[in-house]
């Protein structure tokens, strides 16, 4: 299982928490919310603040176990 928590990613305040088994479903369902509650804010947001941004969530993911192995 991965989870990441929204304010663990950006300045938001929000406790928004992404599960998912895989990180490509955890980082779907984080983009998903940042695109629809934070849109004011993603819109502002720098390119180089996104890519920041995306390599936190990356660096979160990989270190927790996924659900299975198959
Ligand atoms: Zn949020």
């Amino acid at each position: 299982m991965k989870k990441i928590i929204c304010r663990e990613l950006a300045k938001f305040d929000c406790d928004f928490e992404a599960i998912g088994e895989t990180s490509d479903e955890v980082t779907d369902k984080i983009f998903t919310h940042a695109e629809t509650i934070h849109q004011k804010e993603m819109a502002t947001m720098p390119e180089e603040g996104k890519i920041r941004l995306v390599e936190k969530m990356n660096e979160i993911l990989d270190k927790q176990e996924p659900l299975t192995n198959l």
